[in-house]
């Protein structure tokens, strides 16, 4: 008999794993909190933009439909670091042609509900807030928003994907013994903005690169769109002397502004507008213990670990989880028992490294990229890894164009070039003999 599967939330990754499970043959049933955002009018132009990266290529092309996400797709082969005093300089991301690609989500999700819906055995319901899964029960329970009528859906396998507040996890933690929580809000928040496009579409900075404008203990980055356009987040302390709280009129974000971001102040007509009008948003890594319950119930994609967006890798981790739990499936053969108890022992330690990894990248991103030292150490390494490619792969490439390695062994092996880093940095007059045959062979001598 053809099992029955129930998903909660039709975010990116339920999206995405439904297809999985329709290929196999399992019947899916995706319930969706919100409306369906297909019929609603939103411009996809104008909702966050994340950065799809190998790993979440990997999980798209698993299910064949990579080819359609590259045509919502912008590659991005490098940063783009813009000073205060105005200038920029350009860092290639990895070699040659390696791109991290820039996707609406909005964009992103559409296309993966409609591709969804492509499998006969899929069906989408919106409006339907889950409440509860009774365990005992093998049910979820779900509220319509529109009529208020409840529905308790039985099904063989039960998978929250419901993001980081998921109220499938609540209700795991409210009726599992020993169930383990831990959340941490960084003290940083963000805010949207936006680049509008020049005359006829086109862009305004250069369109195939992540712009940064990286000051201390705040940022701001912006990310290509097709009509021209760039998403712009601003990641700000909430208190403090520069924070979201200290800019309290039009005015002072306008004098920040031309202090802190002066090129992109002249691109940005409507900052104002968009500062008042957005909300400000926090940003949250919560890791949880255990992710399946009773061989039926599983937690996955931010539900089961949401982290800060500073590896750009959230939802390529999800897509990843997808190509775990499908390999599982072949490997044992669909005894859900054993799927689900190795899944989760895979999958969390390589979680936990890249909740960690993303903290720490943060502290990259709006300090050290402007940090002539920093860009040193990342030249030498760079040098290293295309003379040497099988002993040395910087920590970046690891995580973003290697997904053969895991998670967990990226931190570990990053830990551990950082350290001889460290040592080669203090090699006397490194600034000029940083691609001599001296460092090269000190290089090789501690590795
Ligand atoms: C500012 C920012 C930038 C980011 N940048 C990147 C990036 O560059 N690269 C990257 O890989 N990741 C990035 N991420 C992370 C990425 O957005 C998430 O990891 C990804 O969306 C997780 O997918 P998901 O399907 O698990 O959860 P979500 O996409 O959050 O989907 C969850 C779905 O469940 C629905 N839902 C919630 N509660 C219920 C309920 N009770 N009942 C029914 N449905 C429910 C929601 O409406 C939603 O549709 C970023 C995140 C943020 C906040």
């Amino acid at each position: 008999m053809q099992k029955k599967v129930t998903l909660v939330g039709a975010g990116l990754v339920g999206s995405l794993l439904s297809i999985y499970l329709a290929k196999r043959g399992y019947q899916v049933d995706l319930f969706e909190r919100r409306s369906d955002m297909r019929k609603a009018d939103i411009s996809a132009g104008k909702s966050i933009n994340l950065a799809l990266s190998d790993r979440g290529w990997r999980g798209l092309e698993g299910v064949g439909i990579a080819g359609e996400i590259r045509k919502i797709a912008i590659p991005m082969y490098g940063r783009a670091i813009h000073h205060r005093d105005g200038s920029s300089a350009y860092q290639p991301y990895g070699k040659n042609d390696q791109a991290i690609y820039s996707v609406s989500r909005a964009g992103i999700n559409m296309k993966l509900m409609d591709l969804a819906e492509r499998q006969a055995n899929v069906n989408i319901h919106f409006n339907e807030r889950c409440t509860q899964i009774d365990r005992a029960g093998n049910r979820t329970v779900f509220e319509n928003s529109e009529t208020r009528k409840q529905t308790s859906i039985p099904s063989d396998l039960i998978f929250g994907s419901d993001g980081a507040f998921a109220a499938s996890r609540l209700s795991m933690q409210l009726s599992a013994d020993r169930f383990e929580y831990k959340q941490h809000y960084i003290e940083a928040g963000y805010k949207e903005l936006n680049i509008p496009s020049g005359p006829n579409g086109s862009f305004l900075i250069e369109k195939n690169a992540l712009h940064i404008w990286p000051r201390g203990n705040f940022m701001m980055i912006a990310l290509p769109n097709f009509d021209g356009s760039f998403t712009c987040t601003l990641f700000f302390p909430f208190e403090g002397e520069k924070s979201f709280q200290a800019l309290k009129t039009r005015e002072d974000v306008h004098e920040f502004f031309k202090t802190e971001f002066p090129d992109a102040l002249e691109l940005m007509p409507t900052l104002a507008i968009d500062y008042f009008d957005n909300p400000t948003s926090s940003l949250v890594t919560v890791k949880c213990w255990p992710w399946t319950f009773d061989d039926k119930i599983a937690l996955i994609g931010d539900a089961a670990h949401a982290i800060v967006p500073f590896f750009g890798q959230g939802m390529n981790c999800g897509f990843e989880d997808c190509v775990v739990l499908d390999k599982l499936i072949d490997k044992h053969q669909e005894n859900w028992a054993h799927i689900f108890a190795e899944y989760q022992h895979l999958r969390k330690p390589d979680a936990d490294a890249i909740a960690d990894l993303a903290i720490a990248n943060f502290v990259e991103m709006r300090d050290k990229t402007a940090d002539p030292r920093f860009l040193l150490q990342k030249k030498i390494e760079a040098r290293f890894n295309s003379k040497y490619p099988e002993k040395w792969i910087p920590l970046y490439s690891m995580v973003t164009y290697s997904p053969d390695i895991r998670y967990s062994e990226a931190l570990k092996a990053g830990e551990k070039q950082e350290a001889i880093m460290q040592q080669i940095m203090q090699i006397p007059g490194i600034e000029t003999k940083w691609d001599s045959q001296e460092v090269e062979n000190k290089l090789l001598s501690l590795i």
